[in-house]
């Protein structure tokens, strides 16, 4: 049910991905599911509360099948089973025993019996010694949700207007407290109309998320879901970071070009010369968009969002399909991979790290993999294997100095010792300030380095990049930034080793222009701007020394 029809609210947020839109609202908020207060319901409501469970329970299940599919189908089998697994935990019938028992016993609500019965498991896997089991305890958590989220389609008065999550966002501009990995994989990111989210500054991995599906998203918009209801109308409007809460018919009108201009498909643009526009991707199936797009190459593959999307460590093999088939669709175009870059603002729950104070300044990037061998070997068998498809570069996350670069590399020597020898080169991520003050000793050692400017800036000016209340100080024309980055153009120049930048930043055509311009002559952006910068570009007037 849509809330009653209420004047014109507009409200300021922070600008994610450009492209205005008007959708209704499906909320999305997993953090209810915390807030939940206990309901004690009376003898007469007991049989109607297990109703609703059943209900729930059957929902969910059809709910996990349709999404195995889809998995199956778009992912894999193997990345199908977790959903297979989870099916037959919903319909466990001890489980289902005991929430009836709650309720019937205890007299808790549908959600309470669900909560509680439910936490109860995943506390007692959590504490399992067999490593397999522990991890079954997020799986638990899921199921949880999906409960809890089939529970809430059944309350009267808090449904959707489509079915369960407003069909998995079709049609409707998401709001959601934070874009999550794992929330992508449960929206049907084909048919979603925009983003609103509470959190995250314009270069948190949610914004790279939503700038890597392309639709107009705002953030920075705390307390917005206490605002409106499911099916409340919404414009969307991804160039200013502004959202009208029921939009006027004038205000429509008055983005009627903007909303014709992004419900247009992206077309692709010719290749500028002399001026390298690859794509950055965060799951293979995007490379396929890549080359529509006629990117030039993969300029920076971030392997561990296929970590987080599945919540979980991805085996050798389920790596290796993975690299193979994205070097099958590059065709001999270049392809850079960074090893994982988990940590810090990447969470990775199932890698069971101590809990960290300060994460961004933690066990993240180069640090995570030199304290888990075992992630870097895996992965490195898998790239060098893929690499008999096509020559790879790979790009070490977060690197500081010489030392960590030389250990790593020799780490993925050693891991792929046995196989046969392959076109790799190695490269550097310079994101980190002491990597780029110290570029020259750096790219003498590497093959080539990659700026990743949405770190970089962040570390210089000690500016959390996923910090909607900082976003406005994100100054990213700051002269001290700009004079880093000549200093590291200038010592890749020296050194005769390639340089890219694959921050955000390059996605934006005016910075791609003063990039051009310092000497810079390979970008990587997201998948769907790769044509908005050669736009600009390509009529721009090339660089007196271009
Ligand atoms: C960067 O920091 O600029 C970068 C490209 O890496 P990520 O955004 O994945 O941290
Ligand atoms: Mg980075």
């Amino acid at each position: 049910m849509s809330g009653p029809i209420e004047d014109e609210i507009r409200l300021q947020g922070v600008p994610i991905c450009p492209g205005v839109c008007v959708a209704k609202a499906c909320l999305f908020n997993d953090a209810r599911h915390n807030q939940l207060t206990p309901v004690v319901v009376t003898e007469q409501e007991v049989e109607g509360e297990i109703e609703r469970l059943q209900r729930a329970i059957a929902a969910a299940g059809v709910c996990l099948d349709e999404i195995r599919d889809r998995v199956a189908r778009e992912m894999g089998p193997a990345e199908a089973e977790i959903f297979v697994a989870q099916k037959m935990m919903v319909n466990d019938p001890g489980l289902g025993a005991r929430m009836i028992a709650a309720i019937r016993g205890e007299k808790a609500g549908a959600e309470m019996a669900v909560m509680t019965v439910m936490d109860g498991y995943e506390t007692r896997f959590r504490v399992l010694d067999n490593e397999y089991l522990r991890e079954r305890a997020s799986d638990i958590g899921e199921v949880k949700r999906r409960l809890l989220d089939a529970l809430a389609a059944t309350r009267p008065g808090l449904r959707c207007e489509g079915a369960a999550h407003c069909e998995r966002g079709r049609e409707r501009v998401v709001v959601a407290a934070e874009l999550t990995a794992s929330l992508t994989v449960d929206l049907d990111t084909d048919r979603l109309r925009g983003f609103v989210t509470e959190h995250g500054g314009a270069t948190s991995h949610a914004a790279i998320l939503a700038r890597a599906l392309g639709i107009p998203a705002v953030s920075g918009l705390p307390g917005i879901h206490s605002r409106i209801a499911c099916g409340t109308e919404l414009l969307v409007n991804g160039d200013a970071g502004e959202v009208f809460l029921w939009p006027r018919p004038e205000t429509v009108a008055r983005f009627q070009r903007q909303l014709a201009a992004s419900a247009a498909p992206v077309e692709a643009v010719e290749p500028v010369p002399g001026f390298r526009v690859m794509a950055n991707i965060s799951i293979v199936a995007e490379a396929a968009l890549a080359r529509r797009m006629q990117a030039e190459g993969i300029g920076l593959y971030r392997t561990e969002f296929e970590f987080m999307a599945l919540g979980r460590v991805l085996t050798e093999d389920e790596q290796y399909q993975r690299y193979a088939a994205l070097l099958k669709t590059m065709d001999g175009r270049p392809v850079y991979v960074r090893l994982l870059d988990l940590g810090g603002d990447k969470p990775a729950p199932y890698l069971d790290l101590p809990a960290e104070a300060n994460p961004a300044l933690g066990l993240r990037g180069a640090r995570l993999l030199a304290r888990r061998p075992d992630l870097l070997r895996t992965q490195a068998r898998a790239i060098a294997r893929a690499a008999v498809v096509g020559p790879v570069h790979v790009t070490y996350p977060m690197i500081v100095d010489v030392a960590q670069f030389r250990a790593l590399r020799a780490l993925f020597a050693e891991a792929v010792a046995d196989l046969p020898a392959a076109d790799i080169r190695h490269g550097v991520m310079l994101e980190v300030p002491a990597a780029c003050l110290n570029a020259d000793a750096l790219l003498r050692e590497a093959d080539y380095g990659s700026i990743g400017t949405n770190d970089l800036y962040q570390y210089v000016f000690a500016i959390d990049r996923n910090n909607e209340l900082v976003a406005g100080d994100f100054r990213l024309d700051h002269p001290v930034f700009w004079d880093l980055l000549a200093a590291v153009v200038a010592a890749a120049g020296r050194q005769g080793k390639p340089l890219s930048v694959c921050g955000e930043m390059a996605g934006w055509p005016e910075y791609a222009l003063r990039m051009r311009a310092l000497g810079i002559s390979t970008v990587s952006v997201s998948t769907r701007l790769v044509s908005v910068v050669r736009r600009t570009l390509a009529v721009a007037k090339p660089p007196e020394n271009g």
